[in-house]
């Protein structure tokens, strides 16, 4: 699930929109300018934008420059005319992270969203990769292969703990829900087996195991996830 802001100054195509997200799990706030996008920009926090170009008040493109001069991070897709070739090139010169062209499929705007924001949680896109525990050893992550280092030492991971294991550590102190690890689990190879909610307690106790006596632990947040906090000393 994911907070998201939708910028569309069609009222129907606007809460078309807002029906579908809400029906596929996210929570939705929307705006119907660029003025009011801005606001609730400032005092909310989204997981990522969807965002027409053609819109009153601040058009579009000016509220995309704003948002990364502001919010680097957050993914913003694009909604663009069919043949509006040049906004579409403005749009991703501006930092939009995808597009798509009215008029659209919903199931592919769902689509491009959620791989929008897998990707947005993947610690590639600016995450930090190294937390500190407790102790002296510092647990560090490949950004790439499935590897990591507590202190000095090499850690084996399989593609699925690195991967879980980015996350916690992108989030360091903060629950990570189960959703979101399934969400970026469907992108990795597989490694046989459903990955399911059952899969992710097996990987879970795997990783405890891996990371005992390194001054960090998994907490399981009851109903919500996993957090990966320092042991107080
Ligand atoms: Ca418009």
């Amino acid at each position: 699930m994911a907070h998201l802001l939708i910028v569309e100054d069609d009222e129907l195509l606007r809460d078309g929109l807002c029906a579908q997200l809400v029906h596929a799990g996210h929570s939705v706030s929307s705006a119907s300018d660029g003025a009011q996008a801005q606001s609730l920009l400032e005092s909310t926090r989204f997981d990522g934008v969807v965002l027409d170009l053609g819109l009153p008040v601040v058009d579009g493109i000016t509220v995309l420059i704003w948002i990364r001069q502001r919010l680097a991070a957050l993914p913003v897709l694009i909604l663009t005319a069919r043949d509006g070739v040049e906004d579409r090139v403005q749009g991703l010169n501006a930092g939009a992270d995808d597009y798509l062209t009215k008029p659209f499929e919903m199931a592919e705007l769902l689509a491009r969203l959620q791989a929008m924001l897998r990707r947005s949680r993947l610690p590639a896109f600016g995450g930090s990769l190294e937390v500190q525990s407790s102790t002296s050893k510092n647990l560090r992550l490949d950004p790439v292969l499935p590897l990591g280092w507590l202190g000095e030492e090499a850690m084996e991971l399989t593609h699925r703990e690195w991967s879980l294991l980015s996350l916690l550590v992108n989030n360091m102190g903060q629950v990570v829900g189960r959703e979101d690890v399934l969400a970026v689990w469907q992108t990795a190879p597989q490694e046989g087996g459903a990955a399911g909610s059952n899969a992710l307690e097996v990987y879970v106790h795997r990783l405890r195991r891996k990371l005992n006596d390194s001054g960090l632990s998994i907490r399981n947040v009851r109903g919500l996830g996993y957090m990966l906090e320092s042991d107080t000393p």
